[in-house]
C-alpha cells in the first residue's frame, strides 16, 4: 500500500491526507451573501476548514435553480476571508476553472463532468487543489485515469471523492460504495474524500454513512448542510440542519478521531 500523499490546502496546516482527518461542509449551492455568511459563522463554531458551496450548478431540470454564478463566486471569497475559511466550488468548463480560480481554494470537478478529459487537463494546468468527484457510473480505474489526465498535466493535487453510483437500489438516490474507499487506499496515493449527501441522498442517513466512511479509510467527509434545509434551492432532501451537522462532528470528535483545523 502506497503512503497517501498528503495536500496542504493552506499554509497554517490544513491538509487532507495526513493523521488528521478533514471536515468539508455547506450548502449545495450559494443562495444569497446572507446565507453564505450564516453557514461560514457556524462552519466556525464546529471548526470545519473548507466551506463548499456551487456556484454553477449542473441541474438535471433546465428548470431547477440554476446557482448564482460570478455572484456566488465572490460570497465565498468575501465569506472565506471574513471567516478564514478555505473554500470549494465545483467547475464545469475551462471558463469557469479561469473564473473561479480567482475566487476560491479548491476547484471541484463534479460527478456529470469527471469524465471530460478537456476539463480535466485544463484542471491539471493550473495550479489549485483539484477535488475529483467520482462519476455515478465510474469504475474505480476510470476515476484513476481521470485523476491522471489532471496530474499529467502537471498538478499532482488531486482528492478522491466518492459519491455514490448508480445501481438497481431505488431506496437511497445512489449507493455509497465504501469499497472504492478501501480498494483506492492500495491503489493510489492520492486522498479521498466521502460525500455522503449526494450517496444517500436524505439527510436522516447522512451521519452514519459518515461516520463508516471513516472507518473505512476516508481522509474527509464533504457534508451538505443547510440552516432550513426545506427552503434549501437545490438538495434541501439531503442537507443536514445545523443542529444534526454539530452532533455528528461531536460524535466524531468523541470518538477521538482527530481533525485538521
Ligand atoms: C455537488 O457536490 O454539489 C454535486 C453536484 O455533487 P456531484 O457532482 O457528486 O453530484
Ligand atoms: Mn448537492
Amino acid at each position: 500500500m502506497e503512503k497517501t500523499r498528503e495536500i496542504t490546502l493552506r499554509k497554517n496546516g490544513v491538509s487532507i491526507g495526513g493523521e488528521k482527518k478533514l471536515l468539508c461542509a455547506g450548502p449545495c449551492a450559494v443562495e444569497s451573501l446572507n446565507q453564505i455568511k450564516e453557514i461560514a459563522a457556524f462552519l466556525k463554531v464546529t471548526e470545519t476548514p473548507l466551506l463548499r458551496g456551487g456556484s454553477f450548478k449542473l441541474r438535471t431540470s433546465p428548470q431547477s435553480f440554476q446557482g448564482l454564478g460570478e455572484e456566488a463566486l465572490k460570497f465565498l471569497k468575501e465569506v472565506g476571508e471574513e471567516f478564514n475559511l478555505l473554500t470549494v466550488t465545483e467547475v464545469a468548463t475551462p471558463e469557469q476553472i479561469k473564473l473561479a480560480y480567482e475566487y476560491v481554494d479548491v476547484l471541484q470537478i463534479g460527478a456529470r463532468s469527471s469524465q471530460n478529459p478537456y476539463l480535466l487537463k485544463e484542471a491539471g494546468r493550473q495550479r489549485k487543489p483539484v477535488l475529483l468527484k467520482r462519476g455515478m457510473m465510474m469504475t474505480i480505474e476510470e476515476l484513476l485515469w481521470a485523476s491522471e489526465y489532471i496530474t499529467r498535466e502537471g498538478n499532482p493535487n488531486v482528492i478522491l471523492c466518492e459519491r455514490g453510483i448508480r445501481t438497481f437500489e431505488p431506496s437511497t438516490r445512489n449507493t455509497l460504495d465504501l469499497s472504492a474507499v478501501v480498494i483506492l487506499k492500495e491503489k493510489t496515493n492520492l486522498p479521498i474524500m466521502v460525500d455522503p449527501s449526494h450517496a444517500v441522498g436524505h439527510a436522516h442517513y447522512v451521519s452514519k454513512l459518515a461516520k463508516a466512511a471513516l472507518v473505512s479509510g476516508a481522509d474527509g467527509l464533504m457534508i451538505e448542510i443547510h440552516p432550513t434545509p426545506h427552503t434549501a434551492l437545490s438538495d434541501g432532501r439531503q442537507a443536514l440542519d445545523f443542529k444534526t451537522y454539530e452532533k455528528l462532528v461531536h460524535e466524531l470528535r468523541a470518538e477521538t478521531i482527530s481533525f485538521t483545523i
